[in-house]
């Protein structure tokens, strides 16, 4: 099958380059284009990004002129990595002019018409698309990153035993942060307790991505979820301590195994990016780790440790998961497979 050209908005930043790098090789995908703001538009890529990956800059997008992030690119699929200042206009402008964006930015997140999907957690949302009112273009978000990991090790628990309330306490790498988040000096050796809108964001996404879609809406989950965020000195890969109460508390043996038998759309499709196993547990005590577990599954699985009894909510776990993969460039790229799959994207 011939390659589908998208192009990428944002691509100098770091969810930008992350995708750049997983998109180089993508058996569906193929980056024909790239903006960012006016201070790299002009340039080739390759002096106008500060390559921070660790795989090579792929040539045939180092030689690409970078362009405006205005609606004059030939590539109809958009992958978004804006700034959030920027974002809500631009991508706006994009579906408008009938350019199909899938974005990581948070500025359409809780728009009752703009679906926020993980692939393997609500892939029936996508069809809230059908009430945007462009003619050909539409906008489609990925939750943010700590949310991420933490639905979909959510999801099979709610859908077996139903979740009564949920306490989480978040670690989270700088790379969350984007390339000009943080100084050295603020993070290095020290945890920061605070990440503006963070704790909003884990507390509400959950609720719209577990939610149901009938008529047009979303009825957001009833669950009561409680969040606290920090940063912390680490490249890739948040860390969430989890507390969790069920409707009715199942045994820790059928909790493990509603994760490790956790399949769904993106890998009965088989679709290019779809982990074989979103969610594996780890029974050794000092798992899961993000240095030894970010990577798992091309970065796209979480992994699960810890699961014990809490003397105030039913059990306690911990999850980690890759941020800027399945938690931003690669969850993206995984949407659009599921659109594409789905006959959204080209069909
Ligand atoms: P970043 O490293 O700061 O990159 C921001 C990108 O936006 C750069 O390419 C920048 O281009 C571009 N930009 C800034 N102002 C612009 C303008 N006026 N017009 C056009 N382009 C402009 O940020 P990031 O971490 O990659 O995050 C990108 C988005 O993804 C954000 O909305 C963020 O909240 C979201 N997100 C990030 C993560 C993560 O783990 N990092 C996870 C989930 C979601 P220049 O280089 O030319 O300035």
């Amino acid at each position: 099958m011939d390659k589908i050209n998208v192009g990428i908005l944002g691509a100098t930043g770091s969810v930008g380059q992350k995708l750049i790098e997983l998109l180089q090789d993508h058996a569906w995908f193929k980056i024909a284009e790239v903006g960012a703001s006016e201070t790299s538009a002009g340039k080739l890529y390759s002096y106008a990004a500060t390559w921070a990956m660790n795989s090579a800059m792929p040539d045939d997008v180092a030689n690409l002129t970078v362009k405006k992030c205005a609606p004059d690119f030939d590539s109809k699929i958009i992958f978004s990595a804006l700034d959030a200042s920027v974002a809500g206009e631009i991508e706006l402008e994009f579906a408008k002019a009938g350019y199909k964006v899938i974005s990581n930015a948070r500025n359409f997140r809780f728009d009752p018409k703009v679906p926020l999907i993980i692939p393997e957690v609500n892939p029936g949302h996508i069809n809230l698309i059908r009430e945007q009112n462009f003619e050909d273009g539409f906008i489609i978000t990925n939750p943010n990153c700590s949310t991420i990991g933490l639905v979909l090790a959510l999801k099979p628990l709610e859908d077996q035993f139903g979740i009564e309330s949920i306490n989480v306490t978040t670690l989270q790498a700088i790379s969350g942060a984007g390339f000009s988040g943080l100084t050295s000096l603020d993070v290095m050796d020290n945890v920061i307790p605070y990440i503006k809108g963070e704790e909003e964001k884990l507390e509400r996404e959950p609720l719209k991505i577990l939610g149901s879609l009938a008529d047009g809406k979303i009825d957001f989950a009833g669950i009561n979820i409680s969040a606290q965020c920090n940063r912390i000195s680490i490249t890739d890969g948040h860390t969430e301590c989890v507390q969790i109460k069920f409707r009715e508390k199942p045994s820790r043996e059928d909790v493990i195994h509603a994760w490790n038998s956790f399949i769904a759309d993106p890998q009965e499709m088989m679709l290019p990016s779809a982990p074989r196993r979103p969610v594996v547990y780890f029974d050794d005590p000092y798992s899961p780790q993000p240095r030894k577990h970010r990577d798992l599954g091309g970065g796209m699985t979480v992994a699960v440790g810890r699961l014990r009894d809490c003397p105030i909510f039913d059990y306690k776990f911990t999850i980690t998961s890759h941020n800027t993969v399945r938690g931003a460039a690669g969850g993206t790229i995984l949407i659009a497979e599921l659109l594409e799959a789905k006959g959204f994207l080209t069909g």
